[in-house]
């Protein structure tokens, strides 16, 4: 996972983790510090999730869970481990279906010999019974031949069918590492991947872009006074609606706990702010009500910050400024969407706005 924070705010994180691995007297290795870092970043919905989950029950965080919640969630070679099992299925798969086809060829390699002393034993003077016997080895050969090569056609039918199944699993998991699995949102990773593109993108068109980076206001009481879980059904609205509201190219993603981010390519910042807004408003105007207890939980609100891409400029920087547009957002009393002022002229050439 990868994180854009300035200096200040990663020697913070890295102080809380610290602070926290000695109060729970773990053990300092990188990958406890990094699911601490990743924990109080924010930035790792399902990290949180999971140790928020041990500490609502009361359960000691040990070594060994830290461990269970890291190769889950951060260890990117868990992921890695099962594409490359994946590959060497395919490459047995493939092996096999290799020999096969060497047995078939030498199975034929063998039939045209046997072929060809039939055709030698025939060209001379022959007696009736040896022509009756080399026509019963054609035939027995042919016989061969023909088994052989239904056998063949039986096992590489099989091999492709498992072949299409791997295919298919390979195909989940490719998509599955790229989901939030709480709100099926894209997640940071698909988040990352994404906007790496659409600045390529835009450097080659010349086209505007904005990010869009919302955050839910006040959430921390909304889930002190109703729960973790009615906490996460506000998580699925929110992500709803900014599929629901946004469209085409728009591409919304979970970016934290309860952070969205959504790349608006081909928008200036004027359009971009308009979308934030509508978002807002339609979420402003929800009634929620609890599914299981038909209890009304009144209305949540989000903020937003939202940055216009400028040529040139670093992702971490584009990132910091949509950060900054929501905290004075925040700041100036929640509920409404600030766009962040463009940087004047510091990385170069501008993008055109549209
Ligand atoms: P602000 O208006 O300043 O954003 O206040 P806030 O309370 O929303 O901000 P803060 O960052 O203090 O709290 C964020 C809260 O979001 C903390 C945590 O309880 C909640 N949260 C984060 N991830 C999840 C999640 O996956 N599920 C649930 N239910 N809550 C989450
Ligand atoms: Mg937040
Ligand atoms: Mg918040």
């Amino acid at each position: 996972m990868q994180y854009h924070h300035s200096k200040d705010k990663a020697e913070e994180l890295s102080q809380q983790a610290l602070d926290r691995i000695r109060k729970d007297g773990l053990k300092l290795i990188p990958q406890t510090f990094e699911l601490w870092y990743a924990y109080f970043s924010g930035e790792n919905p399902d990290v949180i999730r999971a140790i928020d989950l041990l500490e609502a029950k009361k359960q000691t965080i040990t070594n060994e869970k830290c461990d269970e919640i890291y190769n889950q969630f951060l260890n990117r070679s868990t992921q890695e481990k099962q594409v490359t099992e994946a590959g060497h299925k395919v490459q047995d798969t493939i092996q096999a279906m290799s020999s096969q086809v060497d047995d078939i060829k030498s199975a034929n390699i063998k039939y045209k010999k046997a072929l060809e002393e039939a055709s030698e034993r025939l060209s001379g003077n022959i007696e009736m019974n040896e022509i009756r016997e080399t026509l019963d080895t054609v035939v027995s050969s042919t016989n061969d031949v023909i088994a052989r090569n239904a056998e063949l056609e039986q096992e590489l039918e099989r091999s492709s069918s498992a072949m299409k199944a791997l295919q298919k699993d390979l195909e989940m998991v490719r998509k599955q590492a790229l989901l939030d699995g709480l709100t099926n949102l894209a997640n940071r990773r698909a988040f990352e991947d994404k906007i790496l593109q659409i600045i390529e993108d835009s450097e080659s068109s010349g086209q505007a872009f904005s990010l869009l980076i919302i955050d839910i206001d006040h959430f921390k009481s909304f889930n002190d006074t109703y729960g973790h879980q009615v906490g996460d059904q506000v998580l699925r609205l929110v992500s709803r609606t900014l599929i629901e509201g946004v469209k085409g190219r728009d591409f919304p993603a979970r970016y934290g706990g309860e952070e969205f981010a959504v790349i608006l390519p081909e928008t200036n910042i004027d359009a971009a702010v308009r979308v934030g807004e509508s978002l807002r408003k339609v979420i402003a105007g929800k009634e929620l009500i609890n599914r299981n207890s038909g209890e009304v939980l009144g209305r949540v609100t989000i903020s937003g910050g939202v940055a216009q891409y400028v040529s040139g400029e670093a992702i971490e920087n584009l990132i910091e400024r949509a950060d900054t547009a929501l905290y004075t957002a925040k700041h100036n009393g929640r509920n409404q969407v600030t766009a962040a002022p463009m940087p004047s002229q510091k990385y170069g050439s501008q993008a055109k706005s549209n």
